[in-house]
């Protein structure tokens, strides 16, 4: 197989950092794979602005932060600076990531895995998933909507042409906020409509008056509630669209009748939520347990929980998976037991995972 890595790491945040820094010390090939437009990206999107990052650690964990270099520090700091630090940090030690790379899937090849991304096959001996525990949803509609926006990092992208925000909490508020925010501060008076498949949006009180101050102050928005995304098509131009039903009409003799919109999927932002790694490991085929009465203490009866070696490796040979993703407990193969392990979702976890997850590596390649 040519162009094969040791290690590829599947996203950008602490666990996959810390890997990638550990491989660049002790001479393993490697390259991270992450789906935002910068690393740390899955701390930017959820952390709220000016948020303080605690250097925290679980007070019966025996062992220090294994990667001094990418703790937080010891005085709490801004989310902001600590992003810039880890950002100057992988600058400085030029680690080798790639952006905008979403993984997709996991294939067996002779001599290695194949890892599928929205943008190609990398190749790796052994892969460490990485991504986190918040996976944004995909729209799921007939057809493809991979080109629907899942947050907006420049809202001054939709100036001039119709925008369609989806989703009815507090995310997609802060969403057509700062589209109604951009377009109103240049006088584009193109719309932003906001739809969501129920009746009522369900924000909190502070975003709701946010919102309120921008349309007092000249924000165009269209509310669209009970509209449906349907069907993701190709037009006659060759344009990809999102066809969005906004009200059905249920006649007597059985054909509907119901109006629909079409957006160019470029205008849509949609920001339906997070789910777990769960569809992905079934997807993967990575095998998880579900807790029966009294076996787990952390996990619910029912929930199902990964199982991975004490080394972290999945059932799926040479596929790791450390850091948030398997938090807050899964299930650990030790001694010939498999017992519930906790394992809280901190930075100080994700960075241990991967010191331990780098050393079981070199021991099997040999580096
Ligand atoms: C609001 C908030 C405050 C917190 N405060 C603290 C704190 O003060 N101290 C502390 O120790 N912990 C804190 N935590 C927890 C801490 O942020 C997490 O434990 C840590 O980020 C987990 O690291 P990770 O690398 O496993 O996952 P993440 O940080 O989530 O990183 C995963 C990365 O993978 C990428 N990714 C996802 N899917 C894909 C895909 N398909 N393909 C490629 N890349 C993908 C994501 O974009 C992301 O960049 C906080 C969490 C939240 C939500």
């Amino acid at each position: 197989m040519s162009g094969i890595y040791d290690v590829l790491i599947i996203g950008g945040g602490p666990a996959g950092l810390a890997t990638a820094y550990l491989c660049h010390k002790h001479g393993l090939s490697y390259l991270v794979l992450e789906s935002g437009k910068a690393v740390f990206q899955g701390i930017a999107n959820t952390y709220p602005e000016g948020k303080h990052v605690y250097a925290s650690k679980p007070k019966d964990a025996p062992e220090p932060f294994l990667v001094e270099e990418l703790r937080p520090p010891d005085k709490p700091v801004t989310v902001e600076s600590y992003i810039q630090y880890v950002q100057h940090f992988v600058q400085h030690e030029n680690l080798h990531v790639q952006t905008e790379v979403a993984f997709e899937d996991i294939r067996d090849e002779r001599e290695g895995l194949a890892v599928l991304t929205d943008k190609g096959v990398f190749k790796g001996r052994k892969v460490v998933l990485a991504f986190g525990s918040s996976i944004p949803r995909e729209l799921s509609v007939y057809g493809d909507a991979k080109m629907v926006a899942k947050n907006v990092d420049d809202a001054g992208k939709y100036i001039g042409v119709k925008t369609l925000v989806i989703g009815g909490g507090n995310t997609a508020a802060d969403v057509v906020i700062a589209v109604l925010k951009a377009k109103r501060e240049v006088n584009d008076t193109q719309p932003v409509y906001w739809a969501h498949k129920s009746e009522k949006f369900d924000v909190n009180k502070e975003t709701a008056q946010r919102l309120g101050e921008e349309i007092l102050l000249g924000g165009n928005i269209r509310l669209l509630p009970g509209a449906m995304p349907r069907i993701g098509e190709v037009d006659e131009e060759g344009v990809d669209r999102l066809v969005i039903r906004i009200n059905e009409f249920k006649q007597a003799d059985g054909i509907d009748l119901y109006h629909a919109l079409s957006f160019p999927m470029q205008n849509v932002i949609a920001c339906i939520g997070s789910q777990g790694p769960m569809p992905i490991f079934d997807k993967i085929g990575i095998q998880m347990i579900a807790c029966t009465a009294g076996v787990c203490k952390i996990a619910k009866e029912g929930e199902r929980l990964v199982l991975l070696t004490s080394g972290f490796e999945s059932t799926r040979k040479g596929v790791y998976v450390i850091g948030g993703a398997i938090s807050p407990s899964y299930m650990k193969i030790s001694e010939g037991s498999i017992t519930e392990a906790k394992h809280p979702n901190l930075i100080y976890t994700a960075i241990n995972d991967a010191y331990h997850v780098v050393e079981s590596i070199r021991m099997m390649i040999g580096k």
